[in-house]
């Protein structure tokens, strides 16, 4: 990756900045060797994630998606947060106002340190009954039941602890998302397509209120020509650069 050059308004920004907002998704993962919806390789992977991760498929087939989150936490258990997910961490006593926003369900920024976190599509190391909402840990549910969901007590089923394609996105989390993006002075998206609504309806929410719109991601996005710096390379080498660029600046 090239080295980066801010330019002195870009650097000034980033000095004056009081509230800071980190939106992430699934590629801020992915050197954590975890794969994007449309990463390529492996069994699961030749499934479509749109024909599991529904309500539908859920009532259709209760243990065929169970099995494909079991999969799924296993990988999540066996990985480690990456330079990104440390460095987005770091950042978060630098400013008066910092929240990261994640679309992710895999709780790595949780482990390398992040505290003030909204996950937009809740997570996969909970479950959580789908009758009297009960929830407990993900990996006990699988240990105790890995073929098909377990049973609550109520003799509901539980299922993973996420927002599923067609499901709206828990209402309060949102509204908090929302409400920082509305107000940030940096708004920093890493690792997302930006194809995923209404969570990607927040960038433009914060563009159009005047933010500095930072954009890490190797592929170009629909949201890249409002980036005032765009960062082209993986986050584990993009991002802690930057963290040390904006520790300089302040
Ligand atoms: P996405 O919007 O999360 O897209 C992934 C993006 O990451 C792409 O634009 C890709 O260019 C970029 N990318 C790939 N490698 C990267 C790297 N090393 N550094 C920075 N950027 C990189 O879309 P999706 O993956 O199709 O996911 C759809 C939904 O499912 C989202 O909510 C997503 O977060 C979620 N999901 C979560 C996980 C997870 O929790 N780890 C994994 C898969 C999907």
């Amino acid at each position: 990756m090239e080295p980066i050059e801010l330019t002195p308004e870009i650097r000034e920004r980033l000095r004056a900045a009081a509230r800071m907002v980190v939106f992430s998704g699934a590629g801020v993962s992915r050197e954590s060797g975890l794969n994007t919806f449309r990463g390529a390789g492996g069994l699961w992977e030749r499934m479509r994630p749109e024909e599991l991760a529904t309500p539908e498929a859920f009532r259709a087939d209760p243990a065929k998606v169970w099995q494909w989150y079991a999969w799924r936490y296993g990988t999540v258990a066996a990985a480690s947060p990456n330079p990104a997910h440390v460095a987005i961490a770091r950042l978060e006593s630098l400013f008066p106002s910092y929240i990261v926003v994640t679309q992710n369900v895999d709780g790595l920024h949780q482990r390398a340190g992040s505290r003030n976190l909204l996950e937009l599509h809740g997570t996969i190391t909970r479950a959580v009954c789908e009758r009297c909402g009960r929830g407990r840990e993900m990996g006990e549910a699988i240990a105790e039941s890995p073929e098909r969901p377990p049973l609550c007590v109520c003799g509901g089923r539980f299922r993973p602890a996420v927002v599923w394609f067609g499901e709206a996105l828990p209402e309060e989390v949102f509204a908090q998302a929302h409400e920082a993006a509305a107000t940030c002075d940096v708004f920093l998206s890493v690792g997302t397509s930006g194809t995923v609504w209404p969570a990607a309806g927040l960038i433009e929410l914060a563009h159009g209120a005047g933010a500095l719109f930072i954009e890490v991601n190797p592929e170009p996005t629909p949201f890249s020509r409002l980036a005032d710096l765009r960062l082209a390379g993986p986050a584990g080498e993009a991002v802690p650069a930057l963290a040390d660029e904006i520790e300089r600046s302040r």
